[in-house]
């Protein structure tokens, strides 16, 4: 089974290339994270459960359907922030749970510092939010937690992966499914992406 999805709609190729450009100041640059999340989270959401609802129109009855999973937006800290939105407008009643991982600079381990989940899981299927698919660390460490909270259904939606990164998280979890919107070459000693587009936190905060 497949569990790369690398989007191949023209508009999240268009607005990739715009957020790629050294001078897309970071209004612009929040806005495209914005719009490409959205699109990619049509994509990652095709398969989400529905029920069957009987609705009374202004004229008769339909029947229609309805979603019946509970979603979990999941938000790696702190670049995942800015995906939010755009997801949000889509799913209103998703909940958003943030994580927040850092590198240990000794072990090169990622380390959770912020973790609010509560001890039962409070959703059916999570989509965990993280711009750049890197070394991949930081993804299988929140794909981590979220086994062990319970959650059955767990997707990665990322805008920019590594070789690397994707590796790195389909040898720990070969059962996660990984949404882009655009797959580089390599990463360079710093662990960036190359060509990439720079600090996806830098660049939508304002700090680089
Ligand atoms: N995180 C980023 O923000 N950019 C990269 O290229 C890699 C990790």
């Amino acid at each position: 089974m497949a569990t790369i999805f690398p989007s191949s709609h023209p508009l999240v190729a268009h607005k990739l290339s715009l957020l790629r450009y050294k001078d897309t100041e970071p209004k612009k640059f929040r806005e495209l994270i914005r719009e490409i999340s959205a699109l990619l989270a049509y994509e990652a959401t095709s398969d989400l459960d529905l029920y069957k609802v009987n609705i009374h129109t202004p004229l008769n009855t339909a029947t229609g359907l309805m979603l019946s999973e509970k979603i979990g937006l999941v938000p790696i800290l702190r670049a995942g922030l800015g995906m939010v939105e755009g997801l949000w407008n889509l799913m209103p009643t998703a909940e958003v749970w943030h994580i927040g991982l850092y590198r240990d600079e000794t072990t090169l381990k990622p380390v959770s510092y912020y973790n609010k989940l509560p001890i039962e899981p409070t959703v059916s299927v999570c989509l965990i939010l993280d711009p750049m698919l890197a070394t991949g660390g930081s993804a299988v460490a929140a794909v981590d937690i979220l086994k062990r909270w319970g959650v059955r259904k767990i997707k990665f939606v990322g805008i920019l992966a590594a070789p690397q990164g994707i590796e790195n998280l389909q040898n720990h979890h070969p059962d996660i499914p990984i949404h882009l919107a655009g797959i580089d070459e390599t990463l360079n000693d710093r662990g960036y992406i190359l060509p990439g587009l720079g600090d996806a936190g830098d660049r939508q905060f304002g700090t680089g």
